[in-house]
């Protein structure tokens, strides 16, 4: 029973049973100028198309990266290679932003990181903009607890005053709307195994005057941007799962279970951590048992979530969120509980009935 889609959301059967035709059809290389290699790089075009109608840019200013961590990377190294000044984030952002910010701030830049209770009022985020700043970037949904932060018209505001606005939207990407001209989004990152992709394939969105820099250099692929032969199966792949997903129609069937999960967790005496205006593909959960604990215990019967999040899990660091909690406590028995439009209702009712016996076996020796 797998509660982990955060962490990666495994390609569907569909999907799987595709692959073997994606790679015959993606086995050249689409920079090549023959036959084979312009139908490939066509092939790529639609799906940067597709990438393009579902967050609202047109397909030039999509460009496919190894992942969502060099999609962060590149947006926020390559926005600083010729700035100085002051950049504004938030102390709840992925590693991927959070280290690469640290590496910023060992450069001479000047990091602020909001709370994340900050993140729901685009006044606040505008009230701790400097004189110096340059650059905003704040996820959008918080990949622990799925906290949605839409901040409505920030991104308007940021372009008025010429300052740059970068979104991290991994967890959002397919799930939870976004438009990034609407929004006035400058810079955003995606990742396709977050939605039932292949791993090991990012995307950026990047406005097309924004001029920045890559990170490394080579043969020119994606416009220079970010050289090096594309991942064209996995491109082919994320063209196959965008065909299959409608955004609608998965986010209501997805709130369905996330109801569920919600009152079957309040039921076992869980304190809900994640709000109900949360994204409900991510539904964080404290129960009175140490995470690792229960994780284990879960897992060894065939259940499988997270402790906060994937990436911290190796490093032994508490989820990003825990000091930010209003009940501290409440961070040592977090679990993260991630699902998709593959999880059933069926498989909902099992792992509550196998968590119940789990607790109350466990219970017993606090
Ligand atoms: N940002 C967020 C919010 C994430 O959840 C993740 C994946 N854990 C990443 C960035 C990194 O994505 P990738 O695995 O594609 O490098």
């Amino acid at each position: 029973m797998y509660f982990d889609h955060a962490s990666t959301s495994p390609p569907s059967d569909s999907l799987n049973r595709s692959l073997y035709e994606l790679s015959l059809l993606s086995r050249y290389n689409p920079s090549s100028s023959h036959k084979e290699g312009l139908e490939l790089r066509k092939r790529l075009q639609r799906v940067r198309l597709q990438v393009g109608k579902l967050i609202g840019a047109p397909e030039d200013e999509i460009y496919f990266t190894s992942g969502a961590t060099e999609a962060n990377n590149l947006a926020l190294q390559g926005l600083c290679f010729n700035k100085k000044g002051h950049i504004l984030s938030s102390a709840v952002e992925h590693a991927s932003i959070e280290e690469a910010l640290v590496f910023l701030e060992s450069r001479g830049f000047n990091v602020t990181r909001l709370d994340p209770k900050n993140l729901t009022n685009k006044e606040i985020v505008l009230d701790n903009l400097r004189e110096d700043t340059f650059m905003v970037s704040i996820m959008t949904v918080q990949n622990e607890t799925g906290e949605n932060y839409p901040l409505d018209g920030l991104g308007k505001a940021l372009s008025k005053r010429g300052i740059i606005y970068h979104r991290d939207s991994v967890q959002a990407f397919g799930k939870i709307p976004v438009n990034v001209k609407a929004q006035g989004i400058d810079l955003a990152s995606f990742s396709s195994h977050k939605l039932g992709g292949l791993k090991g394939l990012g995307i950026l969105y990047c406005r097309k005057s924004l001029g920045i820099h890559p990170l490394f250099f080579g043969g020119g692929q994606e416009k220079g941007l970010r050289p090096g032969t594309e991942n064209t199966l996995g491109i082919l792949a994320l063209g196959k799962v965008l065909e299959e997903r409608n955004l609608s129609s998965d986010y209501l069937y997805v709130k369905d279970i996330n109801a569920r999960l919600r009152t079957g967790f309040e039921q076992l005496g869980g304190s809900l951590l994640s709000t109900p205006q949360a994204s409900p593909y991510i539904l964080a959960v404290s129960f009175p048992i140490p995470s690792e604990v229960l994780l284990t215990a879960l897992s060894l019967k065939g259940v499988y979530v997270s402790a906060g999040s994937a990436c911290h899990a190796n490093s032994g660091k508490e989820a990003r969120i825990v000091p930010f909690l209003e009940n501290k406590e409440l961070g040592r028995g977090m679990l993260r509980f991630s699902i998709s439009t593959d999880t059933s209702l069926k498989e909902v009712e099992d792992m509550l009935e196998i968590l119940s016996a789990t607790l109350k076996e466990l219970i017993r020796y606090l």
